[in-house]
């Protein structure tokens, strides 16, 4: 039984903490996805992932989330960087996975971070920390000083920013990326905004205009997201210092980067941001046809009502998750309460099962041990319990005496041993009466009983031997009229040790007998 319940204890908590099998499958071939990025597909990359979202089991759909969130991110499109965030922070809470909540909490955070909302941005990205310092994701700690230090860049306090970017730079060497991202890159990318900030900070003008342009040019052969990012970063620093000639060209790769890229249908506000930027480019190096150009085939495609939509989506979808995030909490903690409670309540059991257990065998001790000092035809002490106790308490105030059947053969061999038998239980209950409260008796072996009785003021032995023997002979028997009798010889004063008592109180009895039985004989006693 108890091991019933350990090994259900066992169970219960192996499966609250691995709640999902883990699954091989794949649902689609990640390289797929890998090469589709590598020709600028974007749109079968992510198709396919989102198609295999609905088809996943938990394990599989939390990796294929980071996946589209990582596009998601690049593609700027809060909308569904809000939906997919939400849903990894679920799909994470319900599996146990850690890794992921954080992740989600990360994306959560670029939501705001894109909307211009630091102060939420960085409520989100506080929640992804304290999960990382919980669990020692490297990772998270790298991600919180990134963005760290980009809300101190953007507010052009390049120093504390520059101090974010070595802090990240360090946790995010020592984060253990796996082949679970498409691009990854989040130590390069925090690299190039510390190489830039560096610049910033110590560098006097025309040299930072030569850094960043070399630091831009230098990312051409870089991945997707990083190529663009390095180009776009350094151009818009360019343009600050107002080296609008050399943040031109990068611009113009940039703009390709993208034009050669395949959205189809998914949103992004990559290109209207690139195209302004390099408008603004054109226009301060007077270059105002290509410049106008731009802005004027940006602004026939602008639709101001879809904005507004859009914006409205998105407040209402905060507004959601607000909700949600909160619930999420507490689901979580009904979740922990139960599993806890759980075990308590197996503890509480196993803890009563041993309890009883342990009366059971204490019950079951004591109940050897009173068998083991009875004697199993009278119920009295047997003789070795008896003379044990005797020798414990021996002094002069015990005295001793050995009561015996009279002629008890004669009663066997006439009655059967039957009857032999009753008569010892009756004449055992007799003596076990009169012995109460004065002293006790056990059956020496046979038809004969020693009793040891208390020798004091108030009680005499000699009457107590004298009443016991009495009130064997006025019991009255079925089988026969006359009464049987016992001899007693009776020391009143004990010796120093059993067999001393035990061979003068056997020799008063030998004379006992002799002398007609039916007597109590005593040398020591006060009659
Ligand atoms: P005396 O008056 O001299 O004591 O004679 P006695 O017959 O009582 O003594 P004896 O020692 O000759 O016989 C005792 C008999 O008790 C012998 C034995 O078979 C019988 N006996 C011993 N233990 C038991 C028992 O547990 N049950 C029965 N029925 N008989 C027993
Ligand atoms: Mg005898
Ligand atoms: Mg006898």
């Amino acid at each position: 039984m108890i091991k019933k319940i350990v090994l259900s204890i066992l169970l219960i908590v192996f499966i609250s903490s691995n709640p999902t099998p883990v699954s091989a499958t794949a649902y689609y071939d990640y390289d797929t996805i890998n090469t589709l990025i590598d020709d600028k597909n974007f749109e079968d990359a992510y198709k396919i992932l989102t198609d295999s979202l609905k088809e996943s089991d938990s394990d599989q759909k939390l990796k294929t989330l980071r996946l589209i969130l990582e596009i998601d991110n690049l593609l700027g499109d809060t909308d569904q960087l809000l939906l997919h965030g939400l849903e990894i922070v679920d799909s994470s809470i319900q599996n146990n996975s850690s890794f992921d909540e954080m992740i989600g909490y990360y994306y959560l955070g670029n939501v705001y971070y894109k909307l211009y909302d630091d102060t939420k941005a960085l409520e989100y990205f506080e929640k992804m920390l304290d999960i990382a310092n919980r669990y020692n994701y490297e990772l998270g700690k790298g991600f919180y000083h990134t963005f760290s230090g980009l809300i101190s860049y953007s507010y052009e306090e390049y120093d504390i920013a520059l101090e974010s970017f070595v802090i990240a730079q360090s946790h995010l060497e020592k984060a253990s990326l796996d082949d679970d991202w498409i691009f990854g890159d989040f130590l390069e990318d925090n690299d190039l905004m510390l190489s830039i900030t560096k610049s910033l900070v110590n560098d006097p003008v025309e040299i930072q205009i030569q850094t960043i342009d070399a630091i831009g040019s230098s990312y051409m052969e870089a991945n997707w997201n990083l190529k663009l990012n390095a180009l776009w970063e350094s151009s818009f620093v360019l343009n600050k210092l107002g080296a609008y000639e050399k943040s031109v060209p990068l611009l113009e790769e940039a703009y390709e980067h993208l034009q050669s890229t395949n959205f189809g249908d998914l949103y992004t506000n990559l290109q209207d941001y690139l195209k302004y930027d390099l408008a603004y480019a054109y226009y301060n190096t007077r270059e105002f046809q290509k410049s106008s150009e731009l802005v004027l085939e940006d602004a026939y495609d602008y639709d101001i009502k879809e904005e507004v939509n859009r914006s409205e989506l998105i407040n209402e979808k905060l507004r959601a998750l607000e909700n949600r995030s909160i619930e999420a909490e507490s689901n979580r903690q009904v979740r922990i309460i139960g599993i806890v409670s759980a075990i308590s309540i197996l503890l509480i059991l196993l803890i009563l099962i041993i309890i009883k257990e342990y009366f059971k065998v204490r019950l079951l001790t004591k109940e050897v041990y009173e068998k083991s000092i009875k004697d199993g035809l009278t119920g009295l002490y047997n003789r070795m319990a008896l003379v044990d106790k005797y020798e414990k308490e021996i002094s002069s105030k015990t005295a001793l005496a050995i009561v015996d059947i009279d002629d008890f053969k004669e009663i066997n061999d006439t009655f059967g041993h039957l009857i032999g038998d009753e008569v010892i239980q009756k004449i055992a209950q007799v003596i076990e009466h009169t012995m109460a409260g004065v002293g006790y008796a056990g059956r020496y072996g046979g038809e004969e009983f020693l009793v040891v009785i208390q020798n004091t003021e108030k009680t005499n032995p000699w009457d107590i031997a004298e009443a016991l023997r009495l009130n064997v002979e006025s019991i009255s028997w079925s089988f026969k009229s006359d009464p049987i009798t016992v001899s007693i010889g009776l020391l009143c004063h004990s010796k120093s040790n059993f067999d001393e008592g035990f061979k003068t109180v056997d020799s008063l009895l030998y004379e006992a007998k002799e002398s007609g039985k039916n007597m109590t004989l005593s040398t020591d006693c006060k009659i």
